[in-house]
Formats: C-alpha cells, sequence, structure tokens
C-alpha cells in the first residue's frame, strides 16, 4: 500500500479495505465473517496466527467514529477472533494492535506472541523501544493533561 493516498483513503476514496474485498490478496486470505467485521490470515506469519479483522458495515478510519452498537459489535468480534486464533495457536502472549498508518480504515492487527519470536519483549512494528524518543511534559502542563483526560471521563465524552 502506498502512504501518497493516505488522505483519500482515510476520507474512503479508493480505500482498499471497503467491503466489498477480495477474499484473497498479497496481505491475506479470507477466514471468516463474523458480526461487523471479516477476519483474514495475514499472509506474512513471522508470528503464527497473526491476522487481521477488518470492520466490514462502512468506511471508518478509527474506533471513535464508530456508533456506540458498531463499537460493542467489534469488540465483540474482537474477543471471539482472538479466542479462536488463541485456541488455533496457543500463543505465549497476544497483541492487539489498530494503527491504520497505512490503510486508515479500522482494522484490528491480532498478533500471537511467543517466547521465541525474533521480536519478544517488544512491540513487532518497526524501531526498538531504545531507539524511540522520550518527550516528558513539565509537571505542571501533564498534571493539567490529566486533569482534562479526568474531565472528559467525567463528562461522558
Ligand atoms: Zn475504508
Amino acid at each position: 500500500m502506498d502512504n501518497a493516498h493516505w488522505n483519500d483513503f482515510a476520507l474512503g476514496i479508493g480505500c482498499p479495505m471497503d467491503a466489498p474485498r477480495p477474499r484473497s490478496t498479497d496481505d491475506w486470505d479470507f477466514v471468516a465473517e463474523l458480526t461487523a467485521s471479516s477476519l483474514y490470515l495475514a499472509t506474512n506469519q513471522t508470528y503464527r496466527g497473526h491476522c487481521q479483522l477488518i470492520f466490514d458495515r462502512r468506511h471508518v478510519a478509527r474506533v471513535d467514529q464508530l456508533s456506540p452498537e458498531e463499537w460493542q459489535a467489534m469488540a465483540a468480534d474482537l474477543f471471539r477472533a482472538q479466542a479462536a486464533i488463541v485456541e488455533a495457536v496457543r500463543p505465549d502472549h497476544m497483541n492487539i494492535e489498530t494503527l491504520g498508518n497505512i490503510v486508515p480504515h479500522l482494522h484490528w492487527h491480532i498478533v500471537p506472541r511467543y517466547r521465541t519470536d525474533p521480536r519478544w519483549g517488544a512491540p513487532i512494528w518497526l524501531t526498538s523501544l531504545a531507539d524511540m524518543k522520550v518527550t516528558r511534559l513539565p509537571p505542571a502542563e501533564r498534571d493539567g493533561l490529566i486533569h482534562d483526560l479526568r474531565a472528559a471521563l467525567a463528562s461522558g465524552v
């Protein structure tokens, strides 16, 4: 997928993950249709059992763009899919990731992790933790942010 098209994809223009989508591509093979989403087995199986769960009902880029009903259905699908993958591959751990940095259509990477895998103890994506920039807020700004988050939660946002 090509980052040059990200803005169009985010608006749902030419989005390659909109349904109906091919059952097999270079990136995945269809596994099952769930309530609000479909499950695909990733082509790259460095992490055996790595699947993508893609929202089917319409184009959305992020969880916050779902209705409450859609979110409940998608969350239930994620629960089912993860349980099925755990049953299928018996991993040591599971990572659940929704990124959308290449294709901004709501999907989850469900990534079984193994003590023997090449990045055990770290995310599978890109840089190691030691390579990531560290940013710390001044205490007052940090306290203000915590206050704002709590206020937003209390207001039901
Ligand atoms: Zn889409």
